[in-house]
């Protein structure tokens, strides 16, 4: 089908994915850092969130427990804030910058943020590509094997397509998350919940835990630039 040489994206793009499990190392050890220190209120990431969508006239928000660790999120759709335990009943730094993002979230929805509503938009979309795309990568691995090298080719296209796609969400995808970031910390600081000593911690967390979309968007970009760049006949 296609010969292939190792080349410059493909080192970049080994980097990348290499980088990404680097940051998520980061991420945790900034999260377990900060999990030891209490905010100077004593108040929980919950008590926080609350707090903050109250001031900003934000109703009809549930704040809502789940399982896991850094798992948390904010679903526009059913207006529900999702913190894991640690963050929902944590009283440390790491429990407040992570519910403080969230909150973050909640913000732009409410104000109609063009990149959220824009994510959300898209979010449907690439679901249900990464349900898809296993079976294109099936059949392709397939095709290479019994060498039927049209369809392999249709395959490729398809894998490619789905590539940038999903580049396009992760492209539109870190505004939104730099924004929230952002808003946490302002949010944080303004509503007197951290100190100007522990604002740089409360930023180093939010940035380590961006860096996590940075990566993850290398790989997808680098992953496009050695198939297309990398394949030759
Ligand atoms: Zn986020």
């Amino acid at each position: 089908m296609y010969d292939y040489d190792i080349g410059i994206f493909d080192i970049l793009f080994w980097g990348a994915i290499l980088a990404t499990f680097v940051v998520q190392i980061m991420v945790h050890s900034t999260y377990k850092k900060y999990a030891k220190i209490d905010n100077m209120l004593g108040l929980t990431g919950e008590q926080v969130a609350r707090q903050i969508l109250e001031s900003k006239g934000i109703e009809g928000i549930n704040i809502i427990p789940i399982e896991g660790e850094l798992t948390d999120c904010y679903d526009p759709k059913k207006k529900e804030l999702r913190l894991s335990q640690g963050v929902f009943e944590g009283k440390s730094l790491s429990a407040l910058g992570i519910a403080a993002h969230e909150v973050g979230h909640a913000c732009q929805d409410a104000e109609n943020y063009g990149m959220l509503k824009l994510r959300n938009a898209t979010a449907g979309g690439i679901m249900f590509a990464d349900k898809l795309i296993w079976v294109v990568i099936i059949t392709n691995i397939i095709c290479a094997v019994l060498h039927m090298y049209a369809i392999g080719l249709i395959t490729l296209f398809l894998f490619l397509a789905y590539l940038c796609f999903l580049l396009f969400f992760q492209l539109i995808t870190l505004p939104c998350e730099f924004d929230a970031s952002k808003r946490a910390e302002t949010m944080l600081f303004n509503c007197g919940f951290v100190a100007e000593s522990e604002r740089k911690k409360i930023h180093d967390l939010l940035f380590a835990a961006a860096m996590t979309y940075v990566a993850a968007t290398a790989v997808t970009l680098l992953n496009i630039l050695r198939i297309v760049v990398g394949r030759r006949r």
